[in-house]
Parts: C-alpha cells; structure tokens; sequence
C-alpha cells in the first residue's frame, strides 16, 4: 500500500476553510480504496498570521518538513497588511522560497468549464479546457526583492529567459500535451507559445527555443501568439486552446482571465511542480473579504487535491492514485452539474462545507 506523506499548509483567511474540504476528499478516496491507498498529514504554521506572531512567516524547519513530504497542499498564503517595509507581501515569502527552492519551475493551471458552472462567455458550444503551463522560476518574477531603486526617483527589475528554463518547461508542455485528448474545437494536439517577441529579445528567445523544442514532438502542433493577441483570444475562441506555454509573469496574468471564464477562482486549481517535488494549491488568494463566512468555494482545492493525486501516480506509478485523482475530478464535475455544489461565487447558495459534502457524497455513489 502507498502511503503519501503530505505536508499541509493551511495558511491565511479561506486558505483553511478550503483546505479541510480537500482533506476530506483525500481521506475519502483513501477509505473508499482499501488497503491500495493512504495518506499522513503534517500540519504546518506558515502565512500572514505566523509573520504577525513571529516576524517570519515561514521558518527552515517547516521549509525542510515541505521538502520531505511527497507533496504538499496549500490553502492561500498572504494578508494583504502583512507587508514588508519595501511594500512586498510577506505571505508570498512562503510561496516563492517553496518555488524556487524545491524548483518547482512548471505552474500548471488548468482552464475547464464544467457543466453547471457559470460563464461570462456568449459562445460556448464547443466547451473550453486547456492548461496554461507557466514558467515558474525565471521571467519577470525572478527580479523578486533583487530589482534596483534610485532612492524615490526610479526602480527597474530585470526578465531572465534561459535557454535550460526555457527548454525544461517547453518540454513539459509537450509532454503534457501528448496525453491530453487535443482542444476542444477539432481534437487537434497543440501547444501555443505565448509572448511578446515582437518587442523584447528575451522574448524571442523564449520562441525561438519553444520551436526547436516542438521539432522533437510529432503529432503535437505548435503556434506562437502574442500576449495581447492571446487576452482577446482566451475570451473571443477559448475552444481554439489546448496546451498554452508561457513566461512567469504572462502566466500568472492570463491564467486569472482564463479562470474567469470558466466560473472565477473559486474554481481555478493549480500545480507547481518540479523533477521531485510538487506543490498544490488553488489559484485564489485568502480571500479576506469574506473570511469567515462560511461561504467560500472549496472546489479549487479539491480539484488541486485531485491534480496531487494524479501527479502522485504517475511519478511512484501508482494506479490507484491516478484513478482517486480521476474520482475526485469527477465527482466535482457532477456536484457541479447538479447545483449541489453551488456556492455564492458560482451564483448559488450553499455554503463552504454543503459543497465538500455534496462532492463527498458523489464519490460515494461513483465508487458504490
Ligand atoms: P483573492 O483571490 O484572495 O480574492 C479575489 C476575489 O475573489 C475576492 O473578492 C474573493 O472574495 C474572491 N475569492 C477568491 N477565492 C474565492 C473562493 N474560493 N470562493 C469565493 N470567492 C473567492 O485575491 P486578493 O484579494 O487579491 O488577495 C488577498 C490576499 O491573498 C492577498 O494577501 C494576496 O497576496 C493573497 N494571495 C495569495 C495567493 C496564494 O496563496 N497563492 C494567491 C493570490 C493572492
């Protein structure tokens, strides 16, 4: 029997609230599958609140429980007056140290519209579902706290392209695509490089090395596009998408548009994943707005709980947790689709814990 040791880490606002649908979600699947799966949580102090209380919002102890454990689950990190004298977050302390300390250099983000789920889109017939792949450790973002300031007169940071970030995650891509069913529109395989090299050379870079990449890869189609261009895009013909592969700061940016297409954060989950390590967590942030109210959607993290699973099993080959990741995803899908999973964001009205119940009670008739 597999048993995954998983480090949680609940963090700030919603981040809790959310993160215990998901936990009941693993501890579901795990009992629904016998002696074929298990899980042993680590509870770690991390976010806005520890730095409060402590000054640092993540000490080296947790950071080495993290790098331990087979993977991790995080809730939402960061309060938005827990800041650092040069105006930076410290909640996001936690995540980029995870980030580029465990390298977790692919940041998948999967854009999917279930049935049930609400659209601002007019047109779609043909269904929307693609995953941006985000270079996660270069970019723009890699200037994080190492940018120039000339006292209050200027500041400049600086892009880092390199041709190994660049090969790694355009391969990822590929790799990602080959064992998805191809966009939505034709069934096509396709992998579209987003950036801007019409206007900077690092981004030409990013390009150029994407399409020595794809050349390796028969059968997956590549096209590039421009950010601008691919704003419109996302929004004018989503179902034209499969694979999308792109720079840090483009990523984080077109996959928050992507997300509200298909019903807003609130169903946005998402991957960081290195070569050994893997870190999950839904798109949202802690949500402080309505913290506390019982009325935050929980079904990011749940999804994010299945993509663990799914990440889980393909790297330790391990069957049963591809399919309680299939499971998960699928009992979303049709909670979604019967309004039980409804919560206010979606336009419905039930509360955080009523839809990780209702997606708890479709696993038990899918398995049954
Ligand atoms: P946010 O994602 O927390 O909230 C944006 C809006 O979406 C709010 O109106 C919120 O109520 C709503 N929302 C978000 N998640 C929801 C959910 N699950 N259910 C229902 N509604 C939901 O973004 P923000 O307000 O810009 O940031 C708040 C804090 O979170 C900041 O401190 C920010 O730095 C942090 N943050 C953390 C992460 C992370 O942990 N990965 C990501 C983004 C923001």
């Amino acid at each position: 029997m597999a048993i995954y040791d998983v480090a949680l880490l609940p963090g700030d606002g919603i981040g809790p609230e959310v993160l215990l649908e998901a936990v009941k979600a693993l501890e579901r699947v795990a009992a629904i599958s016998g002696d074929e799966l298990g899980f042993r949580f680590t509870e770690l102090d991390a976010g806005a609140g520890r730095w409060f209380r402590t000054g640092s919002a993540f000490d080296d102890d947790a950071y080495a429980r993290c790098a331990q454990a087979d993977a991790i689950l995080l809730g939402a990190m960061g309060l938005p007056e827990a800041r650092h004298p040069d105006g930076r977050e410290a909640g996001s302390d936690v995540i980029f140290r995870l980030r580029f300390g465990l390298d977790l250099y692919a940041g998948i983000r999967p854009v999917r519209l279930y049935d049930g789920a609400p659209t601002p889109l007019r047109d779609v017939a043909d269904g929307i579902d693609y995953l941006i792949v985000r270079e996660n450790t270069e970019g723009l973002y890699a200037a994080r706290a190492g940018g120039s300031r000339v006292e209050g007169r200027a500041a400049s940071d600086t892009a880092i392209i390199t041709r190994f970030g660049t090969e790694r995650i355009a391969r990822h891509a590929f790799e990602l695509a080959g064992r998805r069913r191809g966009r939505p529109l034709d069934g096509q395989s396709l992998v579209t490089c987003v950036d801007k090299a019409n206007v900077l050379g690092s981004y030409a870079f990013f390009r150029e090395i994407v399409e020595e990449v794809a050349r390796g890869y028969d059968g997956v189609g590549c096209e590039c596009v421009y950010v601008d261009a691919m704003a419109l895009y996302l929004v004018s013909r989503p179902a034209a998408y499969d694979v999308v592969v792109t720079e840090n700061m483009f990523g984080d940016i077109l996959s928050d548009l992507g997300a509200a297409t298909v019903g807003g954060l609130g169903l946005a989950p998402s991957a960081d994943v290195g070569d050994r390590h893997g870190l999950f967590q839904p798109a949202h942030g802690s949500a402080p707005d309505i913290a506390g109210s019982g009325s935050a959607n929980p079904l990011a993290a749940i999804l994010s709980a299945a993509m663990m699973l799914d990440w889980l099993g393909r790297r330790h080959e391990d069957e049963a947790a591809i399919r309680a990741g299939d499971w998960i995803e699928e009992a979303v899908s049709q909670a979604l689709a019967s309004g039980e999973a409804l919560t206010r964001d979606l336009g419905g009205a039930r509360s955080t814990a009523e839809a990780g119940a209702a997606v708890l009670h479709v696993l038990e008739r899918l398995v049954s």
